[in-house]
């Protein structure tokens, strides 16, 4: 689904991937759950590229459906891979950077115990270490804003020229707008709260985040 003018999110895939078009190649944010390539490739190639055309991944954090597609994306395009300090070195064991402890009702902790074999990724290398203000050259100027909180080594991605921020699962959305990284999932809440008040001061109209619909018209919506 088109986003704007060379932004896309492909549908159908947990979390959900973007896809961004530069005259020089593809960039793809986060990968999915593992055996998303195929989703992920299939919707390249309704854009009438090539998957070698894919030439950077970028991972928000080294939760399962966000790097579970990761090895076998990046093995199909050739693509220069991207994360944080904290994340890459848990996708290098394949393990997600915090233990995740479900709390409320008694039927998520069953579907958890039963999810949690699971839940494994293939270990990958990843290329280069990104870290807080530094500008990639996408979408004419790419940011990484370290928003730690829902794990310890969280990057969003944010694109001042179109404002649009990439912010992965430090905040997602529903139909009624912007919530905060929710609890039993949050490695440290108060850290989370701060990343999501550093995001509502950027400035962003259009907010891409890793679970729900991407929210136009953002502002003023941000979970401060
Ligand atoms: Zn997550």
């Amino acid at each position: 689904m088109k986003i704007i003018d060379n932004v896309f999110v492909v549908p159908g895939v947990v979390a959900n991937p973007y896809i961004i078009v530069d005259p020089d190649g593809l960039t793809v944010i986060d990968a999915g759950l593992p055996r998303s390539q195929k989703k992920i490739l299939a919707y390249v190639a309704g854009l009438g590229k090539q998957a070698q055309a894919v030439k950077r991944i970028i991972i928000t954090h080294a939760d399962l459906d966000h790097f579970g597609g990761l090895a076998a994306l990046q093995a199909a395009t050739g693509a220069r891979t991207y994360a944080s300090k904290i994340e890459a070195a848990a996708i290098a064991i394949g393990k997600s950077s915090r233990e995740i402890k479900p709390t409320g009702f008694s039927f998520r902790r069953v579907l958890f115990a039963v999810m949690r074999p699971l839940m494994k990724a293939t270990p990958f290398q990843v290329d280069e270490i990104i870290s807080e203000g530094q500008t990639l050259p996408i979408l004419g100027g790419l940011r990484v804003v370290e928003t730690p909180g829902h794990t310890p080594g969280h990057i969003s991605l944010f694109a001042s020229s179109v404002g649009v921020l990439f912010c992965g699962d430090s905040i997602v959305s529903d139909e009624k707008g912007l919530h905060g990284s929710r609890p039993g999932i949050t490695w440290d809440e108060t850290k989370a709260r701060e990343s999501e008040r550093k995001q509502a001061t950027l400035g962003a109209s259009i907010v891409c985040s890793g679970h729900g619909p991407v929210v136009m018209d953002a502002k003023g919506k941000f979970p401060i």
